[in-house]
This record gives C-alpha cells, sequence and structure tokens, in this order.
C-alpha cells in the first residue's frame, strides 16, 4: 500500500482533534504528518503536501481532492483552515488516511479466500448502451468471466451473480454474496454520460455515514445520516477500491476520475468489503472504440483481477503479520 511509516499504539491513532465553531471535528494535517512520521511540507499556493520516502499525500485547501501516491481520492470532507493553518475532518483521518496508511490494522479480521463478481444489469436492463449499439450488460459480463478465469488459476474461489444475460435485482445481487460467504465483492460496469467528451476511471465505494457521497450536490438530507450494512467494511472498502482504481490506471490508463463515495444499493447491503469499478465510458467515442477490443477488454480484466489479488494479498499479509 502506501507506507506504514512509524506505527502509533494499536486502535485508532489520537490525532488531537479540534472541533470547529460549528461542531465539526477536524484534525491538523501538521498532526496527521506528525502521527505518521512524515515530512510536512510548508504549503504552496493552496496545496500541502505530506510525504515519506513511500507515500506522498497532497491536499488541496477548500478542496476534497487528495492525490495519493499519484491517485485521485475524494475525501468525505474539504480541506479546511483552522487559525490559519489547513485540517481535514477527523473521520477522513479515522476512515480514510489511516486505513491506507495501516491497511494492516483493518484487514487481519477479514478473509481472503472467495470473490464474488457482480456484473452489472442484464436481461431486460442493458445498462448504458454506446452510439455503435453495444450494450454495458454483455460488455461486463464478459470481462467478469474473464476475471474468474484470472483468479481461479490463482487459487481463489469466485462466484459470478448471473452467468448469462439474466434480469437480476439489486437484492439478489448481495443476497447470493451472503449465501456464498464473499471475502470482497465487486460490481463491474461501464459508464455512460450524456457528455460525450466524458471518459475515464472511477471506483465507489459506499459512502460513510453522516456524510455526503462524492457526486452529490446541495445540502445534505436524512439519507446522509444513516448507516448501512456495507458501513461495517468502512476501512476495508477505502484499501480495496484504492487497489482496483490503481490497477485500472496502470493497466488500461486514462483519466483518474477517483474512488469515490456513492449509497448504491449493492454497496449498502454488502456482506463484505465491497466496491463498484465503473470501466470507462462507452458514451465517449474513443473508449467505446477500445472496448470494442477484444485484447483491450482482456487487459481491462486483468487490471481488475490484480486490483482484486492486490487486496486479498493484504489481507493475507496482514493476518501473517498478527502477533
Ligand atoms: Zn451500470
Amino acid at each position: 500500500m502506501l507506507c506504514l511509516a512509524l506505527l502509533p499504539a494499536r486502535g485508532a491513532p489520537d490525532f488531537r482533534s479540534t472541533t470547529a465553531p460549528n461542531g465539526q471535528q477536524y484534525v491538523l494535517l501538521k498532526n496527521v504528518a506528525r502521527t505518521y512520521g512524515l515530512a510536512y511540507e510548508t504549503p504552496r499556493k493552496n496545496v500541502i503536501t505530506l510525504n515519506s520516502r513511500w507515500t506522498d499525500l497532497e491536499f488541496t485547501s477548500g478542496s476534497r481532492k487528495l492525490t495519493a501516491n499519484g491517485l485521485l481520492i475524494w475525501l468525505l470532507e474539504p480541506v479546511c483552515t483552522i487559525r490559519k493553518r489547513p485540517a481535514v475532518d477527523l473521520e477522513d483521518a479515522q476512515l480514510l488516511i489511516d486505513p491506507l496508511l495501516r491497511p494492516d490494522e483493518y484487514l487481519h479480521q477479514n478473509g481472503y479466500r472467495v470473490v464474488v463478481l457482480d456484473p452489472g444489469h442484464g436481461g431486460r436492463d442493458p445498462g448504458a448502451r454506446s452510439k455503435s449499439g453495444r450494450e454495458e450488460k454483455d460488455i461486463v459480463l464478459e470481462l467478469a468471466a474473464q476475471v474468474r478465469k484470472i483468479l481461479v488459476n490463482a487459487g481463489y474461489r469466485v462466484y459470478l451473480t448471473r452467468e448469462n444475460d439474466r434480469y437480476l435485482t439489486l437484492d439478489e445481487r448481495h443476497t447470493k454474496a451472503r449465501k456464498w460467504k464473499a471475502d470482497a465483492f465487486i460490481s463491474i460496469h461501464m459508464n455512460s454520460s450524456a457528455n460525450r467528451t466524458s471518459c475515464g476511471r472511477e471506483t465507489f465505494i459506499l459512502s460513510a455515514s453522516g456524510h455526503q457521497s462524492t457526486n452529490d450536490q446541495g445540502r445534505p438530507d436524512s439519507s446522509t445520516r444513516l448507516s448501512h450494512p456495507g458501513n461495517r467494511h468502512d476501512a476495508a472498502n477505502v484499501i480495496l477500491g484504492y487497489y482496483l482504481q490503481k490497477n485500472m490506471l496502470k493497466t488500461i490508463p486514462g483519466v483518474d476520475r477517483g474512488l469515490k463515495r456513492a449509497r448504491f444499493h449493492v454497496l449498502k447491503n454488502a456482506p463484505c468489503p465491497a466496491a463498484l469499478v465503473e470501466c470507462g465510458f462507452l458514451s465517449n467515442p474513443e473508449e467505446d472504440r477500445l472496448f470494442a477490443g477484444a485484447s483491450y477488454r482482456r487487459k481491462a480484466a486483468q487490471s481488475l483481477a490484480d486490483g482484486i489479488m492486490d487486496y486479498l494479498s493484504a489481507v493475507q499479509r496482514a493476518k501473517a503479520a498478527q502477533p
């Protein structure tokens, strides 16, 4: 992952949070740096960098965009300024930064053998459709089958929520994952936008309770406060999502739209660490053309399998590191 730096004591580290006038708890980025033994670079323009030999975290004042070793991760709340000093929301420190920097602390209780792949849509629900007529439901089914092949060859047990072009309700998808005792659940999708220039890769994990989803506009509503079964895996979700997004960008490079948060049904109810990947835009002519090629689809499947295996290996390492 990023780096283990100087390990604080077991459990969530004491970040010495500050309470803002609105009641929200923040942690100064200087304290984050100190907690992990990272060098704190004096802000240049609006950018604050925390780094070590292995880790590079780049925050921007007023923005939710965090760049972690070159990868875009959306914070729960924008970086704010407390008495002229940059700070992050306490839950960004606890639920995002700490799991990224100390994955072993969170993964050692998890399993690493059973993977459930969920090809989105199916049957009467085609999902996105490209101008040339290719449908999301067909592409993601093929990707899932190829990912399964790679993972089975590597010794993992893999199930698909659908094996063919049939309609599945959203509840059937997470119910199957529960029945099969999934250790990781990955829902595979292709993106679409009314704006044909939109392109790139993005990975979603479940929104944290009390915070808006990445793409939410306007004021938070009551659903923001709810906690879901999937929130039990908040920390592991971050690590799984990070590896998926990282490997997609490595093997099928494109615009990095980031690791994002959403309250998608399959993520809310997932019985294990879960993520939903959007591999590319069928509405974008260039990405549609790329995904029309069998060798490109094979590369996309390889990138997803690599992301999943990176996560499962991290779980295995965390277990081995247990005293
Ligand atoms: Zn979809």
